[in-house]
């Protein structure tokens, strides 16, 4: 996994851009690859954090009587990790993520938007 994120370094210059509001802000952006850091509070996760949330969906569902197996999961990381933005916490957008998430666990299960959102 991640072998097309770098780590980002932030350059000392910034760039002009919107922001969700519309304003103009000065942005950082990095310095090998040229992404834009997204500096609003609409902040992502890190992949950890969507493995943890699928582990606790399994122990909901286990107790409720068991739809969601071990190779669902390992599917479902197996294609949040071929994204190559999922987990890049530098530019990806919170609300971005959990739309991204969401449609992937639903692709592999038959899971309900609103069930996989109350866990997020
Ligand atoms: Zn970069």
């Amino acid at each position: 996994m991640g072998d097309k994120i770098h780590i980002h370094r932030s350059s000392h210059d910034r760039v002009w851009l919107p922001t969700l509001n519309g304003l103009l802000e000065p942005h950082p952006f990095c310095r090998s690859c040229g992404a834009v850091k997204n500096i609003s509070s609409d902040k992502a996760h890190g992949l950890g954090y969507f493995i943890n949330v699928l582990a606790e969906i399994k122990r909901h569902l286990d107790y409720k009587g068991g739809k969601l197996s071990q190779a669902q999961i390992r599917l479902i990381i197996k294609e949040l990790e071929s994204r190559e933005d999922f987990a890049d916490t530098y530019v990806m957008l919170g609300s971005v993520q959990r739309n991204i998430f969401i449609n992937v666990v639903q692709k592999y299960t038959g899971l309900s938007r609103s069930f996989v959102e109350s866990f997020l």
